[in-house]
């Protein structure tokens, strides 16, 4: 019998360590979660939540870390099979480098785009995501809706390749994405009409342009207009490396983000991806911008981008800049490995963040890259009920004495038990609910032989 005052919920996530991630970083030792609605009711210490909630299903944690389901903010899930397929050896001619990514592009057909987008996605939950952001490159954008929306992963999706100027190279070697402005005015807001920012299904879209010189001024401030009407993010590429800078530089008269700047297409509903190579000057600016930045501490290393010691990521983000992490494509690691790389980066660069501190990247500045920290990021209250239960078992979570350090350096995806998205369990003991993986997995390694014997690997 149900006590007086009993109220009902679907789920309870119980005796977990709470990092809530909310502004103050709450943190609270024997924790529990009451969901309900798809929303997180309430939480507190567990005995307060047993005290004041019946729910039909319970999860105990074990005491384990439970935090917010972690964003992947930039991920071009039709390359998310490549890794591996063509020699990336710097001798290796034209199988390596950004060359091996054009022929993989212009070889994809929309069953590989959702074989690669399933087996991302997957890896992804595995790795304690429970949502990420398509960077801009999926010729079908459905094929990618559809294979999050069957693992139970909360995506965005844009529009693929807007580009008018052949600022970057590759904007001239897609055969299905050509630069050209009337392609662009036909398609620009399209994917964000269909999916505006609050409606309720698990995708989502935003509005995007490829962006590193790719975009004249006036692509740039209708994409920024769209973004604004409809109350999406606008991402772009941006400041990737030293040769899209000198492109910009040489077009604007001046630094890209001062310029982007003053046209008024750098503020809170920005996001800029890549962003490696700045000077004084734009730092300054972005700083006062509100705008995002997507890191890619990965990149920078399997690129050489920068010396070391030269990555400002750490300082932008001490210094109150939004900043989320991207993979863009897990070329020589796994999805889950980048606060990891980030925090070696940064110490190699003679800094530091903390593990709170990269756990926030993960959550809440991802939540500000997918457009929707009002809605995820942080376990709070009213919020969506994504959350991360993990495991205590592995020998990789011992010893444990600070939990975040444990799961953001240490064990990584190693630990992840169970993945919450929309208040429905989509991982269990490490496994997803909603597909057989056998299947997923097989049809990621079919989609890659294929890929492999178009594109001659
Ligand atoms: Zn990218």
């Amino acid at each position: 019998m149900s006590a007086p005052g009993l109220q009902t919920c679907d789920l309870i996530v119980d005796n977990g360590y709470l990092v809530t991630m909310d502004e103050e970083r709450r943190e609270i030792a024997g924790g529990a979660i009451a969901v309900k609605d798809r929303r997180i009711a309430a939480l507190g210490p567990a005995g307060a939540i047993a005290r004041s909630w019946r729910a039909a299903r319970r999860i105990d944690a074990g005491g384990a870390l439970v935090h917010p389901g972690f964003v992947e903010s930039h991920y071009h899930t039709g390359l998310h099979l490549v890794r591996g397929v063509l020699s990336d050896a710097p001798d290796s001619g034209a199988s390596s480098g950004p060359g091996v990514f054009i022929r993989w592009i212009n070889a994809l057909r929309d069953e590989d785009e959702h074989a690669g987008a399933l087996a991302a996605g997957l890896e992804m939950l595995q790795s304690g995501h429970s949502a990420f952001v398509e960077a801009a490159t999926a010729f079908e954008p459905d094929a990618v809706a559809e294979a999050a929306e069957a693992l139970g992963i909360r995506c965005s999706v844009s529009d693929c390749m807007l580009w008018d100027r052949d600022g970057d190279p590759m904007a001239v070697q897609i055969e299905r994405a050509p630069c050209d402005r009337a392609r662009v005015e036909r398609m620009l807001g399209e994917q964000v009409r269909r999916r505006p920012p609050g409606h309720e299904g698990l995708v989502r879209a935003h509005v995007a342009l490829y962006g590193i010189g790719s975009g004249s001024e006036e692509i740039m401030r209708a994409a920024k207009r769209v973004a604004d009407d409809t109350g999406a993010v606008f991402h772009q590429h941006q400041n990737f490396m030293a040769g899209d800078v000198a492109v910009d530089r040489e077009r604007f008269g001046k630094a890209p983000l001062v310029r982007l700047n003053e046209i008024g297409v750098m503020d809170a509903n920005t996001v800029f991806t890549h962003m490696n190579v700045m000077d004084d000057e734009e730092a300054e600016a972005l700083v006062g911008s509100g705008a995002v930045v997507v890191w890619h501490p990965g990149n920078v290393m399997y690129y050489a981008i920068h010396p070391p010691g030269h990555s400002r990521m750490p300082a932008l983000f001490e210094a109150g800049v939004p900043t989320g992490f991207g993979t863009d494509v897990a070329k020589s690691w796994i999805i889950g490995d980048l606060p990891f790389i980030a925090y070696l980066l940064t110490r190699h660069g003679g800094r530091y963040l903390s593990p709170r501190d990269l756990m926030a990247i993960c959550t809440r500045g991802g939540a500000r890259a997918f457009g929707a920290l009002d809605e995820i990021g942080s376990l709070e209250i009213g919020k969506k009920a994504d959350i991360v239960v993990r495991s205590d078992v592995p020998a990789s979570a011992i010893p444990d004495f600070d939990p975040v350090y444990q799961a953001t350096m240490i064990s990584r995806s190693r630990t992840v038990d169970t993945v919450i998205v929309d208040g429905e369990i989509v991982l269990r003991h490490g496994r997803s609910t909603r597909l057989d993986e056998a299947e997923v997995l097989a049809a990621g390694k079919v989609s890659a032989k294929r890929m492999a014997a178009r594109v001659g690997g």
